[in-house]
């Protein structure tokens, strides 16, 4: 049986503009993790939380998390730990988000201040609509994600047999749909293996006049080197890599075809047509479930404009190896100088967790989402998983073209009103489904 929706979904509509004001006086407080300065501000936002959720009848704890490692002076935000609900013969569902931004222009409002509101805002539209909160709702907001999620690993951890001890899934909502049209439920994403590799040769920098032709130059060592890893078709050269990688199933091969994904989505995203692929499926395997090597600098070469003819001493070239199923971190770093790693994550989309989001998904938006996969990593998802042995759903609400991180970043009000219908309408159908 369905469940009654109705008194809900039309609540939300006749709240829009409350919720729309409430994510505005969010946006406003520049809650910036990555500048010290904003610190205060960052503090304010969680504060702001704790209040709008006490408002709403949540308990509250604000969690210290101690100094900023590479700032002793800074102390962390805290962590907003909540629980709505006690009721023993509810699901009790936890939902994760943050509250920082990552840019001072148009920040927050899609990642991850909506999504984050999104859950106060159903809360809120269940109360005043005279319905009753399907599941037990715990919550963990942080306040550093856009800094590397900075003392929560910790947290989680110790939180997975305590304060997270009776959730019985998990939904984290700070992802992207795939386009603008379709919604998505995502259930892998890659890992991150970052290396870099530092050559050093004389004792200080020469000049080519002297020097060039009768010393080894580590910077035309190093281009050999950053030039063997990967070839222009975007195939891994580094022997044993590919090998690890998990083949491709025909249940699998059979799901790209229906991802509503065009070539042009691409070519708008890059601003060109460069791409290794000429079709779809090739580029979504190679995003989603391919490893794939990017070289992204090099520390102590002449970067400046003109014609300077120095010879580096010492050179350091950074690239990363983004890892998939079934890549075993050490056995790739065996392959590779190891440098700092991040796990790939890959979650059954056929657990209830999922089959509940698909049919709130179908319910709001009136289309069965996409299940996707992500070419990038959010370390906390794999976190969770691991502190809690639950399943994890990412459920995204905004769009690809919401450019989080961009100076022009937005959430189109429809995501927004359509999301809030969607996560409350998610924690229905996550209370009814079966678990089979
Ligand atoms: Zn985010």
């Amino acid at each position: 049986m369905a469940p009654q929706l109705d008194g809900y979904f039309s609540k939300v509509d006749e709240l829009s503009s409350h919720f729309i004001d409430r994510l505005s006086k969010a946006v406003a407080i520049p809650s910036i993790s990555s500048e010290a300065a904003r610190r205060p501000d960052v503090v304010r936002m969680g504060e702001w939380l704790q209040t709008e959720l006490k408002a709403l009848g949540a308990e509250v704890e604000m969690r210290p998390l101690g100094k900023q490692p590479d700032h002793p002076e800074l102390d962390l935000p805290p962590v907003v730990l909540a629980r709505y609900g006690r009721d023993k013969s509810k699901r009790t569902i936890l939902v994760y988000g943050h509250y920082d931004d990552g840019r001072m222009f148009g920040r927050g409002s899609t990642d991850d201040k909506g999504p984050v509101l999104g859950w106060l805002n159903a809360i809120e539209a269940h109360q005043k609509a005279g319905v009753d909160f399907p599941v037990n709702l715990l919550m963990c907001f942080e306040g550093m994600e856009e800094y590397g999620s900075e003392g929560l690993e910790e947290l989680i951890e110790k939180e997975g047999k305590g304060y997270f001890a009776d959730a019985d899934a998990v939904c984290i909502s700070d992802n992207y749909w795939l386009g603008t049209e379709k919604p998505c439920l995502t259930y892998g994403l890659r890992g991150c293996n970052y290396y870099s590799v530092e050559i050093s040769g004389p004792g200080a920098d020469l000049h080519s006049g002297v020097f060039g032709g009768t010393a080894q130059e580590p910077m035309t060592d190093l281009v050999r080197v950053l030039g063997s890893l990967v070839d222009t078709h975007g195939k891994i050269q580094i022997p044993g890599i590919m090998e690890q990688v998990a083949a491709v199933t025909a249940d699998e091969e059979s799901l790209y075809d229906n991802i509503s994904f065009t070539m042009d989505n691409l070519h708008e995203s890059l601003g060109s047509k460069t791409t290794i692929f000429e079709d779809k499926k090739p580029t979504l395997m190679a995003r989603w479930r391919y490893p794939s090597l990017s070289v992204h600098g090099v520390e102590g070469a002449f970067s400046a404009p003109g014609a300077k003819t120095v010879i580096p001493a010492k050179v350091i070239g950074k690239f990363s190896i983004r890892t998939v199923p079934d890549m075993d971190i050490d056995q790739t770093n065996e392959c590779v100088y190891k440098f700092h790693t991040g796990k790939w994550w890959v979650a059954s989309p056929n657990h209830w967790n999922f089959r509940a989001a698909g049919k709130a998904v179908e319910r709001v938006w009136g289309v069965q989402p996409d299940f996707t996969r992500e070419g990038g990593s959010i370390p906390v998802t794999l976190t969770f998983e691991q502190a809690t042995g639950k399943n994890v759903l990412l459920l995204p609400m905004g769009s690809s073209t919401d450019g989080a991180h961009s100076i022009n970043e937005k959430l189109d009000k429809k995501n927004y009103i359509e999301g809030i219908k969607l996560l409350g309408a998610y924690l229905h159908y996550v209370a009814e489904e079966q678990q089979i």
